[in-house]
């Protein structure tokens, strides 16, 4: 097992990644900017170093200088977290190469799984329904308008190299398509560093729904069952649940053994998630794998009783995942609601600042995971996420009245968040009889939106 761990992150799951190396005996070392000085969560730490100043291309995306940090501590391994550099195989391979480990996966696979036009034809090559689109990345006209009038409009263009919700265009008419992907290369280009895009069906009024899975380097792969995130604005997820409202038995072995089919043609290794969407008729298609811990893992946890962080540092060090698929055996329901330093009011702008007062809920089946407290000053140049509410109980039922009770008791002030809208989605008849579908917040909250 790692003596010591270096997390290449900041907030909730910095924090996360500390609590779960502490109960493994593990010591453990922060890295922070200028601009989380003083956070208390680097107490908890055994030791924080400070690698920059606050825009994140200088300090937390330094993969250099962390690798340095890492030596310079004595860590022997790194958790990149999510978002940041957990999804950069090149940071991964250079981690190796020093003989620090990566806590994630291969390089390789992660090359292979993260892009997502290549992990399209992965999924293809291992009979997992992917969402029609064109072969690889775009490379002339004909192709792309052929393609386009095949499937028929409206089409997405997808960056093979976005995330968190960006990177991604719908277009409507013939018309508008080439010259759409010019300016979708174009910033794809700027954002991500690289001009791929591909085209992809747009599934009318899908929901999404997710596998989350973990290997070890024993050729051991379990699924922890699927996560619904249907909830979503601008692409980005705002609530989470397990098990999906929406998916009977029979899709749900399907989607499952699918997803462990394409991580196993990959060679995967560490906990990933493979993402689909559902459409109306039931019918489920890949969209995309990411190579690393998610923001919603905790969801998967509670129904299943299973510390995903605890096991992906154990596969990492070349233990046994410790569990086979017929122990996975989840249990009741689990929600989780993303509080975000957002003004739903005001187009959910970004509200930074000072929390004055904060009172976070508890009770049976709550959990928290939050790096805030009072006088914690949130930070504008980072993730808006501030805190994560999860339930679990035994029905869906409860879930959401716990989730409102919840809500009600969180205090945050003055920082704006979203709390507000959340209890509203809570309230919603199509949310609570589970029938809603990823345009579910455009069309409920129409102003919001
Ligand atoms: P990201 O890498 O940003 O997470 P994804 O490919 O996972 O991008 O897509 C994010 C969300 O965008 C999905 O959950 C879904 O709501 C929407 N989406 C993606 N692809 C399609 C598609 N082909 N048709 C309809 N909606 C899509
Ligand atoms: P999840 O599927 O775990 O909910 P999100 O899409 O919400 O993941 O992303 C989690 C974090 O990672 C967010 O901070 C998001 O901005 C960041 N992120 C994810 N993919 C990328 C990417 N390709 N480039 C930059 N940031 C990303
Ligand atoms: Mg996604």
């Amino acid at each position: 097992m790692f003596r010591r761990v270096l997390i290449a992150n900041r907030g909730e799951i910095a924090l996360r990644v500390i609590r779960a190396c502490r109960e493994l005996g593990i010591e453990t070392v922060c890295i922070y900017s200028d601009e989380d000085r003083g956070a208390a969560y680097l107490d908890v730490a055994d030791r924080a170093i400070c690698i920059g100043t606050g825009a994140p291309k200088d300090s937390y995306l330094k993969s250099e200088r962390i690798i340095a940090s890492a030596e310079i501590a004595g860590a022997d391994a790194i958790h990149p977290g999510y978002g940041f550099l957990a999804e950069n195989a090149a940071f991964a391979e250079k981690c190796r190469a020093s003989n620090i480990e990566f806590i994630g996966p291969t390089a390789e696979a992660m090359r292979l799984l993260g892009d997502k036009a290549t992990a399209r034809s992965i999924a293809k090559k291992a009979k997992v329904p992917i969402v029609p689109g064109t072969e690889g990345i775009l490379e002339n006209d004909d192709e792309t308008l052929k393609f386009a009038l095949k499937v028929g409009f409206p089409v997405m263009i997808k960056a093979s190299a976005g995330g968190g919700g960006r990177g991604m265009r719908i277009v409507r008419q013939k018309g508008e398509l080439l010259d759409a992907i010019k300016q979708a290369q174009q910033e794809s280009l700027g954002a991500f560093g690289s001009s791929d895009v591909y085209l992809e069906k747009f599934i009318e009024e899908p929901r999404h729904v997710e596998v989350q899975i973990i290997a070890d380097h024993n050729n051991n792969i379990v699924h922890l069952g699927e996560r619904d995130c249907t909830v979503q604005r601008r692409y980005q997820k705002l609530m989470e649940e397990s098990p999906s409202p929406s998916i009977d038995a029979k899709t749900r072995k399907e989607l499952c053994a699918s997803a462990v089919r394409l991580v196993k043609a990959a060679g995967y290794t560490s906990a990933g998630t493979v993402e689909f969407l559902v459409d109306k008729k039931g019918k489920y298609y890949f969209i995309e794998v990411n190579t690393r811990i998610q923001v919603e893992h905790p969801v998967s946890e509670m129904v299943t009783d299973f510390d995903l962080i605890k096991a992906q540092i154990r596969v990492a060090a070349n233990e046994p995942l410790g569990i086979t698929q017929r122990q996975v055996d989840p249990r009741g329901h689990a929600l989780e609601c993303r509080i975000n330093a957002e003004d739903p009011a005001h187009n959910f702008r970004p509200c930074a600042g000072m929390i004055e007062k904060y009172r976070p809920p508890g009770g049976f089946g709550v959990r928290v995971d939050s790096y805030a407290h009072e006088m914690c000053r949130i930070s504008p140049r980072y993730d808006s996420l501030i805190a994560k509410v999860i339930v679990h109980q035994p029905t869906r039922d409860e879930s959401i009245r716990c989730m409102q009770r919840c809500l009600h008791e969180f205090v945050i002030e003055p920082v704006k968040t979203t709390i507000p809208f959340l209890k509203r989605v809570l309230a919603h008849a199509d949310f609570v009889k589970g029938t809603i579908d990823t345009s579910f917040v455009e069309r409920a909250f129409p102003q919001e939106k």
